[in-house]
């Protein structure tokens, strides 16, 4: 393995308790696939040179729950994240388009004017255009998004620090919208810094610690420079995948104390809001009954955030009825993996839509905008009778006036 920095190897019992729990290997069956797999073939020598082992590196969705599932509190997610950042750009069969799309999303501008050009071109096809159907495949109600009630305003004063994460800001702009009126009906205006970035998560996934951790010094000090809030107040968050990562930036910083303890002061005010709103008073609806199922995001099931109880708890209080069962499972967006890995992505998904095929009519809530993506455009390929909405725009269209 030559220039190959060493890496310390775990020491994994080989029990298989990551292996059943893996989505790439629920779609694959092999067992190269699983964090155990992985971690085998690093310890036996697996060499960046090979094309079969690069290859192999991108196949995870860096869910976590080999991390969860391990008896040993291994974390086989961090490994594969730290064996990606060695990969020599050239040998990464993906390195490129990861490049790219990393630089993109470090750029508040080019995803606005990206998102915008995309708009206006949409725009400007007729309707049966078959790029426009594409279009509309891609982001489904690209140009038809929801139309949400204004909130009324009210004099409260009381400032909560928002992050609403790329896609929220640039993309789906209803659940920003969303999430702002949630927040007047409980006496609260949203600040969102100027200085805000992408949150890091596609960076550090990808292994570029460094480009991370610069994401991360940039939002950590917009947060805490010029602030109209509260400096010990929440930052309110409406994406699973953002809240985790930005909850993980005590370990980005591990070996800096300085911003280790900065990030530990920020990590705790980060607060995903289901659980905010599922404490306040003001959200009154008109508990409309609709047939609902709750899909849990990997990135709140495991790691830092951990929550599950209150999306269902908020949904349950304010539609009238508790969502229809529907079990945990990854829908298998993660990021840039749905792009890189897009059969396989799509395989998972399937997966998590198989036991909503008998029903004929309900929608999907999660609060995760890259599953809120994958579910949107999976619903439409398959032609599925089911829609599917982010829990704060499902929320702020039942309030009541
Ligand atoms: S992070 Fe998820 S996809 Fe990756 S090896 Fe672990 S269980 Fe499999
Ligand atoms: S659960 Fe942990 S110890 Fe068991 S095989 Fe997986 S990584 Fe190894």
């Amino acid at each position: 393995m030559a220039g190959q920095q060493e890496i310390k190897t775990p020491t994994c019992a080989k029990c298989g308790a990551c292996t059943p729990v893996c989505p790439v290997y629920q779609s694959t069956g092999r067992e190269s696939h699983t964090a155990r797999g992985k971690l085998h073939l690093f310890k036996v020598g697996a060499s960046f040179d090979s094309a079969y082992f690069n290859d192999l590196l991108g196949k995870c969705i860096q869910c976590g729950a080999c991390d969860d599932a391990c008896p040993r509190n291994l974390t086989p997610s961090a490994d594969i994240r730290t064996w990606r950042g060695q990969q020599p750009f050239g040998n990464d069969p993906h390195g490129f388009f990861k490049f790219l799309s990393t630089k993109m999303l470090a750029s508040p501008l080019l995803q606005e004017g990206g998102c915008q050009t995309l708009r206006a071109l949409f725009d400007t096809l007729p309707k049966a255009s078959g790029l426009r159907k594409r279009l509309d495949l891609l982001v489904p109600g690209f140009t038809a998004r929801p139309q949400l009630p204004l909130p009324p305003k009210k004099s409260s004063g009381k400032i909560l620090s928002y992050f609403p994460g790329c896609l929220a800001e640039h993309l789906y702009k209803d659940i920003k919208a969303a999430t702002a009126i949630l927040a007047d009906r409980c006496g609260y205006a949203l600040h969102t810094p100027a200085a805000l970035t992408c949150c890091g998560l596609a960076s550090h996934a990808s292994g570029n610690k460094q480009e991370a951790q610069k994401l991360a010094r940039k939002n950590i000090k917009a947060f805490a420079v010029n602030s109209p809030a509260d400096s010990t107040s929440p930052i309110l968050t409406s994406c699973a995948s953002c809240t985790s990562h930005l909850k993980s930036y005590p370990a980005l910083f591990a070996d800096d104390p300085e911003m280790h303890e900065k990030a530990l002061v920020f990590a705790h005010r980060v607060q995903e809001f289901s659980t905010f709103f599922v404490g306040q008073d003001g959200l009154e609806t008109t508990k409309p009954q609709q047939p609902l199922f709750y899909h849990d995001p990997c990135h709140l099931r495991f790691g830092p955030c951990q929550v599950s109880r209150e999306p269902r708890q908020l949904l349950t209080e304010t539609n009238g009825l508790p969502p229809l069962a529907l079990p945990a499972q990854c829908c298998g967006q993660g990021g840039l993996f749905h792009l890189t890995n897009p059969d396989l992505s799509q395989d998972i998904f399937t997966r998590a839509l198989e036991p909503l095929q008998e029903h004929s009519r309900g929608l999907v809530i999660t609060t995760c905008s890259g599953c809120l993506l994958q579910w949107q455009q999976g619903l439409a390929r398959a032609n599925s009778p089911l829609t599917a909405e982010h829990l704060a725009v499902f929320l702020a269209k039942i309030c009541k006036d």
